[in-house]
């Protein structure tokens, strides 16, 4: 294969990833771009495989059936509200394959004595430190989401200077690597070093301040396929690898106004649990329970629904019906939006996903500003499996772990329903104090079967 042709190749796939992104940006385009980013990638690796005589078909195949049939049983066997865990876990085994095949490239060029590229041994070094501290830290993450391992920041005297320590062991040997390319331990003490530093990363960052360390894991993966695309000489690694490092950042940018916290701030700034205030303090004799056929009542005489949804609906698959419920509310002339918080849910646009599948048109999803810009005129507001995106405290306890976060205003709605199974709390283990509002009324119960029994009330009505 030609040279010319194979760069040519490498353009069009280029050429289809930024096209794919571009179509990202809009749920619309959203499919086609997604397609169009598949398209490149296989072009991409079909011309690579042709390419380069790494390695035998065979072995090429055995590892891709291998492969293919762990992701296929993982992606089959995983349940819809764990796919933001399985996100995480293919962002690490992103980064943990651009630092084996980095070290692999090193001990080949190694062998043959011709490890002397300054280049390419910076861009070993790097693929090293960047693709080991994505590794253990998407594992860590991936352990938070699942709540195998507290999903609250763990924290311990000494933390920071730790860190930098690490860093600059994980600097040092890199450096070591570098100088000495011949020695491969050099590069295995970089990326233990970095691995560990992985680990101590992302074990301080907890609660709502996840969605921040998924992007910046995300954007990690992507910049150290771009330092093993120059180990390899690849373009279209580096170009797909940059791609992916620019876009996690912006969405890492994103997030953190999402927040309202800075980046350096979510990092290192890590806040201590709150001072427990006793749950029975909060909630003590201030929770009024409704049922279905009290909130349709409520429906008789509004004019304006907004619906809130958090990750209870994910939890309860209550989309369709809500869905339902929309139509039914429109059909009596009642005008139905939704509130839509950057955070909500367990991955960026996790809502908007859901209500996507269901069909509701995107023209009634609100961004966070709108919805919180005309709340006030809102009749009921029906918050579904939502806490920590509508918990008040974020606004009144600078120590609490979402602090400065804004919140969807739900509390000033003439009517607030909570729909949600207990009073027990959301990611961030805090109590809501929402719940024990003069005009907060709960519905306990899954999210979906509250949803059918409102539509057959409504009816009913
Ligand atoms: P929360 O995690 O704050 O709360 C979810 C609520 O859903 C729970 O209180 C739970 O209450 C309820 N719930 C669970 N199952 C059901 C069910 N079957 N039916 C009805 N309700 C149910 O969710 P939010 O969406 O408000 O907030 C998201 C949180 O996750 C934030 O803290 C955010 O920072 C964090 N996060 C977000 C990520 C992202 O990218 N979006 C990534 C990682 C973390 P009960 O058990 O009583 O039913």
């Amino acid at each position: 294969m030609s040279a010319t042709f194979i760069n040519l190749a490498y353009l069009l796939a280029s050429v289809l990833f930024i096209f794919g992104l571009k179509g990202l940006t809009h749920p619309r385009t959203a499919v086609r771009g997604n397609l169009m980013g598949a398209l490149g990638m296989l072009i991409a690796v079909l011309v690579t495989l042709f390419n380069k005589q790494i390695i035998s078909f065979e072995l090429i195949i055995a590892g891709i059936v291998v492969g293919g049939a762990i992701g296929m049983v993982l992606a089959i066997r995983i349940q819809m509200t764990a796919m933001p865990q399985l996100v995480a876990l293919f962002n690490g085994f992103g980064g943990g394959a651009s630092a084996l095949v980095a070290g692999a490239a090193l001990a080949e060029s190694g062998a043959i004595g011709a490890a002397s590229m300054t280049q390419m041994l910076i861009a070993t070094a790097a693929s090293g430190i960047i693709g080991a501290v994505t590794f253990w830290g998407s594992l860590v993450a991936f352990g938070k989401l699942q709540e195998v391992i507290t999903s609250g920041a763990v924290l311990f005297p000494g933390q920071k200077a730790i860190n930098i320590l690490l860093a600059a062991t994980a600097i040092f040997f890199g450096v070591m690597v570098i100088l000495n390319p011949d020695v491969m331990l050099w590069y295995w003490l970089t990326v233990a070093a970095a691995s560990l530093l992985g680990i101590l990363l992302v074990i301080p960052i907890g609660g709502a301040d996840m969605p921040v360390v998924i992007s910046l894991l995300n954007s990690y993966s992507g910049l150290a396929a771009a330092a093993t695309g120059f180990v390899l000489g690849n373009n279209v690694l580096i170009i797909s690898g940059s791609l992916v490092g620019a876009s996690g950042l912006i969405l890492t940018n994103i997030m953190c106004k999402a927040m309202n916290r800075s980046l350096t701030n979510v990092l290192f700034g890590v806040l201590g649990p709150s001072e427990d205030s006793a749950v029975d303090d909060i909630y003590e004799g201030r929770i009024k329970s409704t049922s279905a056929d009290e909130i349709a009542m409520l429906f008789d005489t509004a004019r304006r629904v907004t619906i809130v949804p958090g990750y209870g609906m994910a939890v309860s698959q209550a989309q369709h019906a809500v869905r339902d419920l929309t139509n039914l509310l429109e059909s009596r002339g009642i005008t139905v939006e939704f509130g839509i918080h950057p955070v909500a849910g367990r991955m960026p646009g996790h809502m908007n996903v859901l209500l996507a599948e269901a069909n509701i048109p995107y023209e009634k999803l609100k961004e966070m500003d709108e919805v919180n810009s005309n709340i006030e005129q809102t009749d009921v507001a029906l918050v579904i499996g939502a806490n920590d995106v509508v918990n008040p405290v974020a606004k009144t306890d600078p120590k609490s772990p979402i602090a400065g976060m804004p919140i969807i205003d739900v509390d000033k709605a003439r009517t607030t329903v909570v729909i949600k199974r207990s009073l027990s709390p959301g990611f961030a283990g805090i109590p809501n104090p929402l719940f024990a509002a003069d005009n907060t009324l709960m519905f306990f119960s899954d999210g979906k079967k509250a949803f059918t029994d409102l539509v057959a009330a409504v009816k009913e009505s």
